[in-house]
């Protein structure tokens, strides 16, 4: 064989030798002087000049990810929402038999009771616009997202204090 010739396979493994080699370099680039845990045996790898753990003999790699999406204040602006919407959903059902059994329950129906179940399909409309826009929602400033969670339950609150206390 001629010394400058390389088979297919060989500059294969050349070709990633190098790679690991970079892999190794970057990886021994981020270690250095940087105390850092191996992520299977809790090694300290700090200033490795290898892409191995020597302790465990895992082969180490750098990845960037993603943060971790915050869905907490997502949740909680929606949750006041669908709880509110499945309680009232509960009582318009309720409702719709006893006026089924006597139609003039209809008439005896105070005013208010009908603003709170108008609120059902406008609360329902409100989560499921929420979670179309959740992207958006995700994208906005967390003081922002806090902001909205908190407006959700403090009204949501206020409108059960309200049903509960002050209309009876
Ligand atoms: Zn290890």
């Amino acid at each position: 064989m001629q010394p400058h010739a390389h088979t297919a396979g060989e500059q294969k493994s050349t070709a990633s030798g190098a790679r690991s080699r970079a892999v190794a370099d970057r990886v021994a680039a981020f270690l250095h002087d940087r105390d850092v845990l191996c992520p299977a045996c809790r090694y300290n790898l700090r200033n490795l000049a290898t892409a191995a753990c020597p302790e465990c003999g895992r082969i180490l790699s750098l990845h960037v990810n993603l943060d971790t999406p915050r869905f907490g204040a997502l949740l909680a602006t929606v949750v006041p929402m669908l709880a509110y919407t499945g309680v009232m959903g509960l009582a318009a059902g309720g409702l719709a038999l006893a006026i089924l059994h006597d139609p003039r329950t209809v008439m005896e129906v105070p005013g208010h009771i009908w603003l709170l179940l108008l609120l059902v399909p406008v609360d329902t409309l409100l989560a499921g616009l929420i979670y179309r826009q959740r992207l958006g929602f995700l994208a906005l400033h967390r003081g922002a997202r806090a902001a909205i969670a908190l407006a959700s339950w403090a009204g949501h609150l206020a409108l059960t204090l309200w049903t509960l206390f002050v209309i009876p």
